[in-house]
């Protein structure tokens, strides 16, 4: 698999991931969009611009996260060594603060107002409000309904933090009518706003941006366990909604032919249209929210209804990246249910005392599957891309009773 074939210098200048990503976007939008990509490209080669965020990771976040050996679960399954990269561990709770700093860095230096954006679990919204307040920028976020009801704690923190929280009711009024509604709000006012996507995904150059931003996650990840073990990890494996905590983890790898590359999507309830939300796996190539990719949909092409455990990890697309990793065969796209999700959560707050995030908890559980499958001196790497605090009461509501957790 020579670097030649697989070309992981991507995208191209316009944007594209072999056949994936691009910028399909209404023409009043290609002006801005361009002098985003002008700005950023500056940007990346921009000393000054790389110390000042590298300064706010190590200072405002913690970063270096740690990488963590989980023994008791690993003795416990008694196969492979199971490890994991501490994004939870960060400021706000996840990988999202990654990115987001540098969006809201990148704001400022364009002279931006105000950063707009979608949020699923929340997640994002908060990382985004933060970084917003830390940068002096407004900030407004698009909420789904549903999702403001289940995630309520995230709701709180963005208002606490100044930001406008705006209930999104069209549709499922989850994840993708966020998308919709933020995209549209960004359409009456791309000059003195931001869109702050929060994945890699969208027109370039977000998914090039975005991605960026994150890698860092993966490149601590690598030197941290050639430090630990002495060796690299047989695999690792990120959760894919977007697929921003998997392409931090997994750039920093794609030229280590020995790692294999898991990428999890939730299989939610079934694989019956609207029960799942595994696009890689599912989908077919198509166009939604500016980019290329795969993408679940109807024959009209359409997005069908999505649906997982894990609020961000339900949206009908993925990044074009993946799209391209998917078809190179690089990566392997895995799915994992909400039972087997709800499971690992519980093991993994038993075992090691880390209650994860229900997005991330689906990386836990294939690591859990895989464990035993690869065997002794064997070793997983798992991105735990954010903590569980924002899922707890919905957690113990639906399932506690399942686990032994009983609420007087
Ligand atoms: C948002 C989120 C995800 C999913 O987003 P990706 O872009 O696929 O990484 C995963 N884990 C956590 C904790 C999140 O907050």
């Amino acid at each position: 698999m020579s670097k030649k074939v697989l070309n992981y210098e991507m995208p191209d200048e316009s944007g594209f991931f072999g056949e994936y990503g691009g910028s399909f976007i209404p023409p009043e939008l290609e002006k801005i969009m361009k002098e985003i990509t002008e700005a950023y490209i500056e940007i990346k080669n921009d000393k000054s611009f790389q110390e000042e965020l590298l300064h706010l990771y190590r200072t405002y976040v913690g970063r270096p996260s740690p990488i963590y050996y989980a023994k008791n679960l690993s003795k416990k399954l008694g196969g492979a060594d199971i490890y994991f990269k501490r994004e939870d561990l960060n400021h706000t709770g996840a990988h999202k603060i990654n990115h987001c700093l540098g969006e809201a860095l990148l704001a400022k230096k364009m002279g931006k107002k105000k950063v707009i954006a979608e949020t699923g679990a929340g997640q994002h919204g908060v990382a985004l409000a933060t970084a917003a307040v830390m940068t002096g920028l407004e900030c407004d976020i698009y909420m789904g309904v549903v999702d403001i009801k289940k995630e309520h704690p995230n709701v709180v923190r963005m208002k606490i933090l100044g930001a406008n929280v705006i209930p999104v009711t069209r549709g499922t009024k989850t994840l993708k009518d966020a998308v919709d509604a933020a995209f549209e709000a960004y359409l009456e006012d791309p000059v003195t706003q931001l869109y702050a996507i929060g994945s890699v995904v969208g027109p370039h150059p977000f998914p090039m941006m975005v991605r960026d931003f994150q890698q860092i996650v993966g490149y601590e990840a690598r030197e941290q366990f050639q430090e630990a073990c002495g060796k690299l990890p047989d695999a690792i494996a990120a959760c894919v909604g977007g697929g921003s905590n998997a392409m931090g983890l997994f750039t920093a790898f794609l030229e280590d032919e020995s790692v294999s590359i898991y990428g999890v999507e939730p299989s939610g309830t079934g694989f019956e249209p609207g029960k799942h939300a595994a696009t890689l796996k599912l989908g077919t190539p198509g166009i939604l929210h500016g980019f290329k990719s795969y993408l679940l949909q109807d024959e009209k092409g359409n997005p069908l209804e999505v649906y997982s455990v894990a609020s961000g990890l339900d949206y009908p697309g993925v990044g074009p990246q993946h799209s391209l990793l998917k078809d190179l065969k690089r990566v392997n796209y895995v799915t994992i249910s909400d039972k087997e999700t709800i499971d690992a959560f519980f093991e993994l707050s038993r075992t090691e005392g880390i209650i994860p995030a229900i997005e991330s908890s689906h990386a836990v559980a294939h690591a859990i599957k895989l464990a035993p499958e690869l065997g002794k001196g064997k070793s997983i790497l798992v991105n735990l891309s954010g903590r569980g605090d924002k899922d707890i009461d919905f957690v113990v509501d639906k399932y506690g009773s399942d686990y032994g957790v009983v609420m007087d």
